[in-house]
């Protein structure tokens, strides 16, 4: 090879030797875009209400003004409002990133049909209903007609079984087959009134344990609707996903709008038991990846008790977080405890898990 051939080999081999790289690095940075602006975490901000304009109960009912301002809010923010059922779709297939919000109503009162249903129609927004079948055409709840007529004017009918009961205050033996035979009842007689087959379940009071989890799932649904805080992600079980309750002590417009916004905090190793059996001061450990978040400001919060919050870093981005009440939470049958954390970017973001002790009765 003469020496001019040698300069020209090196310098091709220079060439090619940079070239890849540069240009690898360059579609690293092209597939990271990509992947960012094509695979998007896609989120569902899901709101629970029961009762509409019915001051007598205000634990569990939303004066109608406040519901007015939060559909206005909706609206004016630019969310697209969609069934339970069609948000979940959303979240499982092709479609590009939106702002989604999920109304739903569980029991089927009648208040709903009467105060709630037509502000619905007015913003042209869907909501999904949960039904108990027992209780329809009772006192206060709607009646087969009623629940007809609101299916038709774009209501997703949903499972919330039959008899609305305590499931896990039942012996273990009797609990799993009357839970399986009463979302079947439910279910046959949704059929029966209505002709339609529900796709989405909700759990009474929001309680379940992982059986009963389990058969929900081998049901058939698309997804199980609890009833603890947070925001529904493709990470979430579709079996137990949060929603916002919407009452009376939390539908103040600038604390709906903080929820209508917030991101889902995800977190690994939650605990998959929620039934505290022994243990009434239990600790949540989790592992929540910073990615930007402001950890050293997350806040906890536990129903009816303060919260002792620890975080240290396990390796690299991974914290463990451990959040422990200050006192026994023996007391009262559900018992939330809440994380939220702010990003950089100031967003919020949540995170919420429920204990159940059932001795404690309702
Ligand atoms: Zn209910």
């Amino acid at each position: 090879m003469t020496k001019q051939a040698l300069i020209v080999a090196l310098a091709l081999l220079m060439a090619c030797g940079a070239k890849p790289g540069d240009s690898t690095k360059q579609k690293n940075q092209d597939n990271l875009v990509a992947e960012t602006v094509t695979n998007p975490q896609k989120s569902i901000n899901c709101f629970i209400y029961h009762r509409f304009g019915d001051s007598r109960y205000p634990s569990t009912n939303i004066p109608i003004e406040d519901f007015k301002a939060q559909l206005n809010y909706l609206k004016e923010a630019g969310f697209e409002v969609m069934t339970f059922g069609d948000a979940i779709k959303y979240l499982k297939d092709e479609q590009p990133l939106k702002k989604v919000a999920v109304i739903t109503i569980d029991d089927g009162f009648q208040s709903f049909y009467e105060n709630g249903l037509h502000l619905l129609e007015t913003y042209g927004f869907p909501a999904t209903l949960f039904i108990n079948t027992e209780t329809v055409g009772g006192s206060s709840y709607m009646d087969w007609k009623e629940i007809k007529d609101a299916h038709k004017r774009g209501i997703e009918i949903g499972n919330h079984t039959h008899s609305h009961a305590f499931f896990l205050n039942m012996d273990a033996n009797e609990r799993y087959q009357n839970f399986e035979s009463e979302i079947i009842q439910c279910q046959e007689l949704i059929q029966e009134n209505l002709g339609i087959t529900p796709e989405v379940f909700a759990y009474p009071y929001g309680e379940f344990d992982q059986r009963m989890l389990e058969i929900v799932k081998d049901a058939g649904f698309t997804a199980a609707a609890a009833q603890n805080s947070g925001v529904i992600s493709n990470d979430s079980d579709l079996m137990a996903c949060p929603r916002f309750p919407m009452a009376t002590d939390f539908s103040d417009i600038n604390e709906f709008k903080l929820k209508a916004n917030a991101l889902p905090l995800k977190v690994k190793g939650s605990p998959e038991q929620h039934v505290l059996l022994e243990n009434f001061e239990p600790s949540l450990n989790l592992i929540i990846r910073k990615e930007g978040l402001r950890l050293n400001e997350m806040q906890c919060f536990i129903q009816g008790g303060t919260c002792d919050l620890s975080i240290h870093q396990k390796e690299d981005d991974e914290y463990e977080v451990v959040a422990k009440p200050n006192k026994s939470i023996e007391r009262r049958r559900r018992t939330l405890y809440t994380l939220t954390v702010q990003d950089n970017a100031n967003k919020w973001y949540w995170y919420s898990y429920l204990w159940i002790n059932p001795k404690i009765k309702e």
